[in-house]
């Protein structure tokens, strides 16, 4: 079973071709980075304007590279939010058009089912896991009691940690997306500025950065008004520390609530090497079997949202031609 996969939700558009959930067929992804980056951040009206651009040629490509004819595919799908709705509006019209033209059923995806499904490309999932998202736009754990039924246990309450690494990095005047820049000079020999960290109530899963983003922002300003600017990497580094400790602290114990037997890691921030290593050793220790992505699978790409589609397409779970993009969509009610 084939599924062709759109995934237009913010500045990438991607096409995939996944067999069975699991084999990528095809993969084709066209950052919109160069496009936004003067602006220091995703401009919705550019975005989607390029995704009118792009995403014909995308599909053509994904074909192409497949080797595969339309009549060879059982589903189109497409994430159907959440997201920027002009964005998402792109990926969701031309996936309507080619389910209509081609006659095939028509699988509407959450965006974040597909980070946390990208994992299936690559690895056997057991249940009941738990996931830790953490992406540009969320911050969540996820406990996932069977395949495809979530419920979400804990998330931020402020910014997602891939926004704060954002802000934090233009702060230090680093490039837009500036997450893997800070994690790039975390990894370096030197001092960490010491950082509070947001516990939040003792049983909480919840998370918040938007204190550890003033607390970062009001040391960079003092140190400028002494004449002793911060150095980057000194930043960079305490910030990472703060991040990852409480993530990783807060995972950690969620699985053992919960009795998970894996622990699976998903989204853009995902890629971080700082929260990977952490991950990989508290979890060594605790015996846990820690999952994620390989890094091209974490930011965005549509061979995850294939990877989602084929849970619904299992179950003949199909979205009508009438379907609505939906910017705020609901994990919990996406479950099969
Ligand atoms: P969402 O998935 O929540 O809708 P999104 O799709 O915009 O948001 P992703 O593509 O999943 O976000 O992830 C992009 C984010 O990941 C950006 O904020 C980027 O800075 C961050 N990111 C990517 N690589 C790294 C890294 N190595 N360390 C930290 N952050 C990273
Ligand atoms: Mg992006
Ligand atoms: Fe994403």
């Amino acid at each position: 079973l084939y599924i062709l996969a759109i995934e237009t939700s913010c500045d990438e558009t991607a096409v995939a071709i996944v067999e069975n959930g699991t084999t990528i067929r095809a993969n084709v992804v066209s950052s919109q980075i160069e496009v936004h980056q003067r602006f220091g951040g995703v401009v919705p009206e550019l975005a989607s304007r390029k995704h009118v651009e792009s995403i014909t040629w995308i599909i053509e490509e994904a074909l192409e590279q497949s080797g595969l004819e339309p009549h060879d595919l059982s589903a189109i799908a497409v994430t159907q939010g959440p997201g920027l709705i002009g964005a998402l509006l792109v990926g969701v019209v031309a996936a309507k058009a080619l389910a209509y033209a081609w006659e095939l059923p028509l699988i509407a995806v959450h965006h974040i089912a597909g980070h946390i499904y990208a994992n299936q490309l690559v690895h056997k999932l057991q249940y009941p896991l738990i996931s830790l998202v953490v992406s540009g736009g969320h911050t969540e754990l996820v406990y996932i009691e069977a395949e495809g039924v979530f419920r979400i246990i804990g998330q931020t309450r402020d910014d997602a940690a891939g926004e704060a690494y954002d802000k934090i990095a233009r702060a230090l005047k680093l490039p837009y997306p500036g997450g893997p820049y800070i994690d790039r000079l975390a990894q370096e020999e030197g001092a960490a500025l010491p950082l509070p960290r947001a516990w939040l109530e003792p049983d909480s899963y919840d998370f918040s950065f938007s204190g550890l983003k003033s607390a970062v922002l009001s040391a960079l300003n003092q140190a400028n008004m002494k004449g002793q600017p911060l150095v980057p990497q000194v930043v960079a580094k305490g910030f990472q520390d703060s991040v990852v400790e409480v993530l990783v602290e807060k995972a950690l114990r969620a699985v053992k609530a919960y009795g998970a037997k894996q622990l699976l890691l998903a989204g853009g921030v995902a890629a971080n090497q700082g929260l990977r290593q952490q991950l990989a050793a508290r979890c060594a220790a605790a015996n846990v079997p820690l999952l994620a992505p390989p890094l091209s699978l974490c930011t965005d790409n549509a061979a995850m949202i294939a990877a989602a589609a084929f849970l619904k397409l299992q179950r003949g779970q199909f979205s009508s031609l009438d379907f609505k993009a939906e910017p705020l969509l609901k994990l919990e009610e996406w479950s099969v």
